[in-house]
């Protein structure tokens, strides 16, 4: 972030507010974590806040400290629209582009204060008078804590703030596994832990809530997974028959993708997964090295994210979108070989 900016921003800031925080459609881990450590910081200032999620998120992100304070636009929606009009400043948090929080975007249409972006996804959009992009950070969550450091305010950390923070660095780095963890990444966790931050209890929060259906629905994933060899590339489709056999819950399904990336040679896994709700088929597409997957899914799948992780969507059956994916992958041999 520019240093005017910051200073601008911080005189912005040093008298109380009505401020809304926004995550991006169906929130992650970073998505929650970054809204809430923010919120625990800006209260300290005696802002008057909201986080408002465009709809609801899975149960293992529901125990993070200030977690009930969240509006969830889909079920409280006039209280959010009320909330996103009195507002004065608005920060969308972990996405860069308002068709991510679907509706919200259309009340959003009358708001005539200053947003403030903090993100790190690829190709941000212009619509904030404050933007802080980095596509080289391990999550918004990373990017929050700088955002406090650039404040000078690293000392207002509290054990909230940390375990939010702590949080979303950690489901957004794969557990610090994937190639957006740097040295700077493991400084602020380590920070962040020294602040209050305890990692083995939020790991066991997020990672060993699961019930038995949804290891069976993984069983059933992992039996469905086809090979494309000649292009090391693997893909899952799960229909809603599936998901409704095995009692599907909001969130069961995150990290299925992840088991295709960990075959042998494998550099190019994606998931098909049926929404009975919103009729459309989700995608979540990884990959390893430079294979991008925002430009695949930029491209076919009217979606996007960063390099190694994006997500996207089709209109098309189930099947019609595997074989089109199929027939897509071949147009990639050089890159995929
Ligand atoms: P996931 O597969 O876990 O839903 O998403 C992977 C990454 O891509 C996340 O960083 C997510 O924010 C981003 N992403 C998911 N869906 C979309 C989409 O439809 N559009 C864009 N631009 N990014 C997406
Ligand atoms: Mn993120």
């Amino acid at each position: 972030m520019e240093k005017n900016q910051i200073n601008t921003l911080k005189t912005l800031l040093s008298t109380p507010k009505k401020i809304v925080i926004i995550p991006h459609k169906n929130p992650d881990g970073d998505a929650i974590g970054s809204c809430l450590g923010l919120y625990h910081y800006l209260k300290q200032y005696g802002h008057k806040l909201s986080i408002v999620a465009p709809n609801d998120y899975p149960d293992f992100l529901k125990w993070m400290p200030g977690e009930d304070n969240i509006l969830k636009y889909e079920y409280q929606t006039e209280t959010a629209t009320r909330k996103i009009k009195e507002a004065e400043i608005i920060f969308t948090l972990d996405f860069n582009s308002l068709s991510r929080i679907d509706d919200v975007a259309t009340v959003l249409e009358s708001f005539e204060g200053d947003y403030v972006m903090i993100d790190h996804h690829q190709a941000p959009d212009g619509y904030a008078r404050f933007t802080y992009s980095d596509t080289s950070m391990s999550s918004t969550c990373e990017m929050v804590y700088n955002f406090i450091a650039f404040m000078g305010d690293t000392d207002k950390i509290s054990k909230e703030i940390a375990t939010c923070l702590y949080t979303g660095i950690m489901t957004d780095t794969g557990s610090f596994r994937f190639p957006s963890t740097t040295s700077a990444t493991h400084r602020i966790a380590a920070e962040l832990i020294d602040k209050g931050a305890e990692n083995t209890q939020i790991h066991n929060a997020i990672f060993d809530s699961n019930s038995v259906e949804k290891l069976h629905l993984l069983g059933c994933a992992l039996k469905n997974l086809v090979e494309l060899p000649d292009y090391h590339t693997v893909y899952i489709a799960l229909s809603k028959e599936e998901l409704e056999q095995f009692n599907y819950k909001k969130g069961d399904t995150e990290g299925f993708v992840n088991y295709g990336l960990s075959l042998k040679g494998v550099i190019f896994a994606v998931i098909f997964i049926e929404s009975a709700q919103d009729d459309i088929i989700k995608i979540s597409l990884r990959s390893k090295g430079d294979f991008s997957v925002n430009e695949f899914a930029r491209k076919h799948f009217n979606g996007g994210g960063h390099i190694n992780a994006a997500g996207g969507r089709s209109e098309f059956s189930l099947e019609e979108t595997t074989q089109r994916f199929e027939q897509l992958v071949k147009e990639y041999k050089d890159q995929l070989s």
